[in-house]
Parts: structure tokens; sequence; C-alpha cells
């Protein structure tokens, strides 16, 4: 039976997804929520990806380029109960406001781009796809699989990343080094028979220093910046001298940086200050990696590398988008500007090329908090614009 593509209905079904908790590797159930979901609304090619990824298509009238609405599965963790005002699994409305983990980033947002593009069925000039990826929160594994898979080969791309109702056009991106340092262990009574590892810490630290206070600047998302983080140190024993330490570097990187060119910056700016290495010492510089494994049994030892994008603000697609969302009274255009968190827009128009941009309703700052909420009026004015917008988007690239 065929459901209507209505903000009420489309509002209980984010409720229904806030009901089910969904760490990354852990989409499962969502996933299976929302391929029933599309069932109901009438989607064509319904299916999930080997990943996980959930997708669904709503048919275009002709031939103008496909575009593809995204938002995530994964929600970060909730931590302590007691911290929120509203439990995070309940979907509490309250206030104007729907409340809980992922009623903002990404649930909430998530149901109204599905319901959105249901509504244009027989009106969008190009096929409208709905893919709706798992990972985003551990580095956007779901949306490198899906496009380098071509499971979809979209025109555009939607990102329902909390924009407020702006127009974003890209973000920084960010990439997690480490430099190991290896000397040899021996007993911390007898310093001169080992190699002390954390001898080598200083030049590494001063190194970094340096290569902070180089970072190259973009006129919209700002300077690329680096910081230490954090120090490993093996063996753990207090009594034993040091063979094996690990500097972790966070580092908010522009969108041309590649890992190599990364690494390579690294181990250019740290080399000055080590010199000559002491016999039996050793520097690696890599990019730090995380084991992942998806709820379909996939696993798979990744970078911790999200890249970042950025499209020109005079982009035909963006000013369109502009105008067809328009601000909130409907005098103006809406605001253009880019996200100041990273999303899966990195890998769609950062790597692969493909043009992207973000609306939806909802405020940064709460993404990631006990106090998670999404504003329903903005949200209804949202789900409202979504089809002038997608329609606009089509248009501006044929
Ligand atoms: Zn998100």
């Amino acid at each position: 039976m065929a459901k209507e593509a209505s903000f009420e209905n489309a509002l209980a079904f984010a409720q229904d997804l806030i009901r089910i908790p969904s760490l990354s590797g852990h989409e499962g159930d969502v996933a299976k929520r929302v391929v029933q979901e599309m069932e109901v609304l009438g989607f064509r090619d319904i299916r999930m990806d080997d990943l996980g990824n959930a997708i669904g298509v709503i048919p275009g009238t002709g031939a103008a380029p496909s575009c593809m609405l995204n938002c995530h599965m994964d929600v970060v963790a909730e931590g302590d109960h007691d911290d929120w005002e509203f439990p995070p699994f309940d979907a509490t409305v309250d206030g104007g406001f729907l409340h809980g983990r992922g009623s903002m980033d990404i649930k909430g947002p998530l149901a109204l781009q599905t319901y959105a593009a249901a509504a244009l069925a027989g009106r969008a000039p190009g096929d409208v796809i709905v893919a709706h990826t798992v990972f985003e929160e551990r580095g956007g594994w779901g949306m490198e699989y899906l496009l380098e898979s071509k499971g979809v080969e979209p025109g555009a791309v939607i990102i329902g990343e909390a924009t407020k109702g702006d127009i974003t056009t890209g973000h920084r991106g960010r990439a997690e080094v480490e430099i190991n340092l290896k000397g040899l262990a021996g007993h911390a009574s007898a310093p001169e028979r080992a190699r002390n590892a954390l001898d080598l810490v200083p030049a590494v630290l001063a190194g970094l220093a340096d290569l902070a206070s180089n970072q190259p600047e973009d006129p919209v998302l700002g300077r690329a910046s680096l910081v230490p983080t954090n120090v490993d140190v093996l063996p753990e024993s207090r009594n034993v001298v040091p063979d094996d330490v690990t500097i972790v570097v966070d580092w908010r990187i522009l969108p041309t940086s590649t890992n190599e060119e990364l690494l390579a910056q690294v181990r250019a700016a740290i080399e000055p200050h080590l010199g000559a290495l002491p016999e039996g010492m050793a520097v690696e510089v890599r990019m730090a990696l995380e084991h992942q494994e998806a709820f379909t049994g996939i696993g798979e030892t990744r970078d911790l590398f999200t890249p970042g994008f950025l499209m020109e603000g005079d982009h035909p697609m963006i000013v369109a988008a502009a105008k067809a969302v328009g601000n909130r009274d409907g005098s103006a255009p809406a605001a253009i500007r880019p996200w100041t968190f990273a999303t899966d827009g990195g890998w769609s128009a950062g790597v692969f090329g493909i043009p992207t941009l973000g609306f939806a309703p909802g405020e940064e700052r709460y993404a990631h908090t006990n106090t998670e909420r999404l504003d329903l009026d903005e949200a209804e004015w949202a789900y409202s614009r979504h089809g002038d917008l997608i329609m606009a988007v089509q248009k501006a690239l044929i």
C-alpha cells in the first residue's frame, strides 16, 4: 500500500529510525527499515549493496542528469543516558523540537530527503537516486564503496548534513598521521645499554611545529591546521627504557592534499631536526589505520583519512540551488558557505569529482552532543524546499 509523501509521515519515519541505535558497523536494522519505507513510498531499483548502503530510485520523466540525495545511517555513541534531558532513543517531540541521537545528524534529514524524493514521482526531469550510506562517522567507507563500485553514477549529489537552510559548498578534510620512533629497549637502571625512543620526540615536535606554522590557506575554507594530539609509549612499564613511541597528529587539510603529499611534508619537516639518527634507531611516518567491519560481514583496514572538497560559489549548480531554495522569508537566495565539519561530500566531490552541495535543516553545534535536536518548523520549511532544489540542480547540469 502506498504511503502519502507528507511531512507528518516523514517525521514519524524519522522517529522510527531514531529508536533503532546504529553505531558505525551496526547499521543493519536501520538499513532494513529504510528499504522497507522505500517500498511503501513507490521507489524503484530498491537494494542494499554488499557493504550495506541502502539505495532506491524515483525515475525521472526525461533524460536530465540524475541527482543523488545522501545521508548516513550511522550515528555516534550517545554516552551516559543520564546526561540527556530527553532519552537519546525515545525520539521525543517537545517544545517544537524532535529530540534524540540522530534527530539532526542525521536521521531527521534522512527521512526528509527520502520523502522529498518520493514526492517528486512523475515530476523530476531526471532520476532522483536516494542512497543512504554506512560508516560516515568513521571516515566514509560507505560513500567511497558506493561510488567506486559504480552502484550508482549520479550527475550531482545533495548531502543532508546540517546547513540551517543555507547551501554549503565544501569543507576541510581530516587526516590522522603517525610518526613511529624505534629504539632499543633496556632496563631503566642501565640506560647506556638501551636506545631511548623518547629521545627523538623533541626533534619530531619541533619539525611538526615548523610544519604547523607553514600551512596553506584557502580564502573560503580558511587555513589547514595540524596539531600533535597523542603519544603512545611501549612498553608501558615505567622501569623500562621504551623502544617504540608513536606521536599522533590530527591534520585538518585543504581539498588538494593526498596521503602521499601529506606524508612527504611531514618527513621533510622533521628530517632537519632529527639529523643523522643514532645507530639502531629508526623513524617511520605513516597514515593511522583502523580495522573496520561492515554489518554485512566485509572487513577492511582503512586509512583514517576524510577528503575535503570545495565547489566554486559561482558554479551554475550552486547559484541555481541557492535561488531555488531561497532564504526563510523568500526575499533573497539562500546563503552560500562552507561547513565547519567534514561530510561524505569529500568523497563524492573531492575524490570522484561529482558536483556536490549540502542542504538540510539543523545547526552544526548540536551535532554529536547530548542536546541534539531538530527544529520542526525549520525542518518543515526545508522539506518544502527540496522539490524545487532537486529540479533546479538537474536543470542546471543539462
Ligand atoms: Zn553527520
